[in-house]
């Protein structure tokens, strides 16, 4: 976790992201920012549909795309959405540690069985829709992804600037990433 650089004040946010969205975003969760509603979103955040986490920001600051992993790479006509009609011009993708998108080949078993049990599945179906996607889904390490997938989208939107960011669940915070 060497690569991570925490927000404690507002003295710690990397100068690329000061006086932006991304650096108002770290104010709002981390520093405890006074809130007040936006007209408009300033900000797309990509962000893992892990339960564990929610983001303390004013009201209508931020479109959301909530992923398996923050993965925005089947996401992409609403990036590009926000961007063209919403007018953003930042994006935070947050990571978080213990993602449940790491190592998925360990709960193949409890995916289908769960499928079955919950869904409603036939075995085979369950085992077929695991073999399709997981992999597609999976990522290796929580940081390295993010960061990759910041790279990525750097790439595709030249004009955003786009800032990977961890969200640490025993405390709750956001942390900026060294690159
Ligand atoms: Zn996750």
């Amino acid at each position: 976790m060497e690569r991570l650089i925490p927000v404690s004040d507002q003295f710690d946010i990397l100068s690329e992201y000061k006086n932006t969205p991304i650096g108002d975003l770290l104010c709002y969760h981390n520093l405890g920012k006074f809130m007040s509603p936006e007209e408009k979103a300033k900000i797309l955040i990509g962000m893992c549909m892990d339960n564990r986490k929610h983001l303390r920001i004013p009201d209508n600051f931020a479109f959301i795309i909530r992923t398996g992993g923050a993965n925005l790479r089947y996401s992409e006509f609403k990036v590009s959405y926000a961007i063209s009609v919403g007018g953003v011009k930042h994006i935070a993708l947050i990571a978080h540690n213990h993602c449940g998108m790491v190592n998925l080949n360990s709960n193949k078993k409890l995916f289908i069985e769960g499928l079955v049990e919950n869904g409603g599945w036939n075995q085979q179906e369950a085992l077929k829709h695991f073999e399709q996607y997981s992999s597609k889904f999976e990522i290796v390490n929580e940081l390295d992804f993010v960061v990759s997938e910041a790279k990525r989208m750097r790439k595709r939107y030249p004009k955003i600037t786009i800032a990977p960011l961890m969200y640490i669940l025993e405390d709750n915070k956001l942390y900026q990433i060294e690159e």
